[in-house]
């Protein structure tokens, strides 16, 4: 039976409760969801929506999965949380086993946050760490590249776009970081080297204060769905090599299949120093993430006393539980053949949306399709057009995009990008 939401629980939640990145005036809409199964979403009056967002890439293998749901079920029957500290646990074990053997080589210690955002904090503590231990304490800032997003605490925030990411409304709170611009060379463009000269000469010019260069390897998130070439990823391995800066690779969107490889830094064929992973970690299911590390860091770190992070629900077992379970699933590998259905499907559904004359750009790649237009969405106005349409689509600023549960079927793909093609057209 799935719950009743009445018009007073709407008023309720329009006056009482935060919606991400919501005014508490002025409220865009908010849809009442009561169930969801498979790619379908179904909202309190019984309409059925195809999700075309996986929960902000999170729900990889669909709703109420039969092998996530068990997981679940079955650590809740044995223990569903207990503390980290001083003490372990076999779900937590398993999951940094199996991470271990799917990320590159070098990464050899994991430790478990409870969202990305922490991840990054955690992945940024490491670096200043590391080189404090080293005896070099004044490399404690960071570089990173325009059009980022890697979460929205503090830590995190300043290494958000600056124009995007609320630089001005925080400046005097945030670190001062250094930002290249973001990679011109597209991903499928012939590699021009020029692309990372911003990059090298601040390398050359701030090497002795930087701790590390974080970015989002190959495909920008939230922060403008671009995608760029790997070999730039490829040439800031070396550059922090040559440069003695550690990199921190933020998987937390791209990881998991997304891309089409299952970590995206693997188009690269490179490793980073530190690896921060969340969002499809548990099938989005809950919340948890991981920021990975190598040997040297860890081992740098320890020797000069305790990594200083470690909160409440870290490696929750019903967390780590489910991570597991959607793991095992990701091991079958059929995730590749679905993600590359999935990319053919995107690629000749939104190819209309080319032609029309709002759109900037149609870009796909792996499960991710994106239509950039010229101006900003209104949201207000587009967000019922889609659910009118039977899709679930959340667009922010110009950018229009999909990245559907590895589940939906080529039908549900076509439904889906018509859906947004009907939308773009009644504009
Ligand atoms: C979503 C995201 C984050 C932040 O993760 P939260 O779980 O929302 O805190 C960080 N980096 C990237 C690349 C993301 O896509």
């Amino acid at each position: 039976m799935n719950p009743v939401i009445t018009a007073d629980d709407m008023r309720f939640d329009a006056e009482h409760i935060w919606h991400p990145y919501t005014s508490m005036k002025n409220r865009y809409p908010q849809f009442p969801v009561v169930a969801a199964e498979g790619v379908m979403l179904t909202l309190g009056d019984g309409r059925q929506l195809i999700d075309g967002m996986s929960s902000w890439w999170s729900a990889i293998h669909g709703y109420n999965h039969p092998h996530l749901n068990a997981a679940i079920k079955q650590q809740t029957a044995c223990m569903s949380h207990v503390m980290f500290g001083g003490l372990t646990h076999k779900p937590a074990i398993e999951l940094a086993r199996r991470l271990l053997s799917m990320v590159p080589e070098a990464l050899q210690q994991v430790f478990f946050a409870d969202s990305g955002s922490v991840s990054v904090e955690v992945a940024i503590k490491m670096a200043i760490q590391y080189w404090h231990a080293l005896g070099k304490p004044e490399k404690n800032r960071l570089l990173t590249i325009r059009h980022g997003y890697h979460g929205d605490t503090f830590g995190a925030m300043a290494t958000c776009d600056p124009v995007n990411g609320m630089h001005e409304l925080f400046s005097g709170v945030l670190a001062q970081h250094l930002f290249a611009p973001a990679p011109d060379c597209g991903y499928d463009e012939e590699w021009d080297e020029n692309d990372i000269k911003p990059l090298r000469e601040l390398l050359e010019r701030h090497h002795q204060e930087i701790a590390a260069l974080i970015m989002e390897p190959v495909v920008q998130g939230a922060g403008g769905m671009r995608f760029y070439s790997p070999h730039y990823v490829r040439r800031a391995r070396e550059l922090c090599d040559q440069f003695g800066v550690l990199l921190i690779l933020d998987e937390i969107a791209t990881g998991f299949g997304r891309t089409g490889s299952l970590f995206a830094c693997q188009q690269a064929g490179i490793s980073p120093d530190i690896l921060c992973l969340g969002k499809a970690l548990t099938g989005g299911y809950m919340t948890l993430a991981a920021t990975l590390c190598t040997q040297q860091v860890s081992d740098a770190i320890s020797a000069e006393g305790v990594f200083m992070h470690g909160p409440t629900f870290m490696a929750n077992p019903l967390a780590c539980a489910v991570a597991n379970a959607s793991l095992e699933i990701l091991e079958t590998g059929s995730w590749r053949s679905q993600v590359t259905e999935i990319e053919m499907g995107l690629r000749r559904g939104l190819a209309p949306c080319r032609a029309l004359p709002s759109v900037a750009d149609v870009r796909v790649m792996g499960a991710i399709g994106v239509v950039e237009l010229k101006e900003p969405v209104d949201m207000a106005q587009i967000q019922p057009r889609f659910v009118e349409q039977g899709v679930w689509v959340r667009p922010f600023g110009k950018l229009v995009y999909v990245m559907p549960p590895y589940i939906m079927n080529a039908d549900q793909v076509d439904r889906l990008t018509s859906g947004i093609y009907r939308v773009l057209t009644a504009k």
